[in-house]
């Protein structure tokens, strides 16, 4: 992945009702960008994917703030993709997987990330806390529902379970997950 910051595969209002073109502004335009924005900084002009900005600087506390920029960038860019606009209640098959990940993300303390995630042959849910991500645990992502506050607190104050609830059972790609496990 390129050190840019990706558009968003669908307009600002596609998530409405359950993720407003408000929040998506702020997060996209606001959060994300000025995660991209750090990064740039930091690393200046040169070819490195965001990929090996992580895998670089993960566990050194000397580049902790890189670090964190990089692993926000990639997993703002990753959440965007697994959100589609009435993508409808997981397939049969995923219901049981969509019960853990509104489980993990209700039940993460503070800010983070809730993960489905293949770890070799097997499925399995994580979270992560902060900026922190699975390619440096060697899992390979398959959804992610973001869990930061400012991802839902203009349309949902305080009430997480709102909106978590209202992506995985309306916003979740899916396909994301069949297309690797399959
Ligand atoms: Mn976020």
């Amino acid at each position: 992945m390129r050190i840019e910051l990706p558009q968003l595969p669908y307009a600002a209002s596609a998530l409405e009702p359950w993720i407003s073109a408000r929040t998506v502004n702020t997060h996209h335009g606001r959060h994300h960008r000025a995660y991209v924005d750090k990064v740039k900084a930091l690393v200046g002009d040169n070819a490195e994917t965001l990929e090996a900005v992580i895998l670089r600087t993960a566990g050194d506390a000397a580049r902790q703030v890189l670090f964190n920029n990089a692993a926000q960038a990639w997993n703002h860019a990753f959440y965007w993709q697994c959100l589609r606009p009435k993508s409808g209640p997981p397939p049969p098959a995923y219901e049981k997987w969509a019960a853990a990940l509104k489980e993990a993300a209700l039940g993460h303390f503070g800010s983070g990330w809730a993960w489905l995630v293949r770890h070799g042959t097997q499925l399995k849910v994580i979270t992560t806390a902060n900026a922190d991500t699975p390619m440096v645990h060697g899992l390979e992502p398959l959804l992610v529902i973001d869990v930061w506050e400012h991802a839902y607190y203009l349309d949902y104050q305080e009430r997480r379970a709102a909106y978590v609830t209202g992506v995985v059972d309306n916003l979740l790609n899916w396909e994301l997950a069949e297309c690797l496990t399959t």
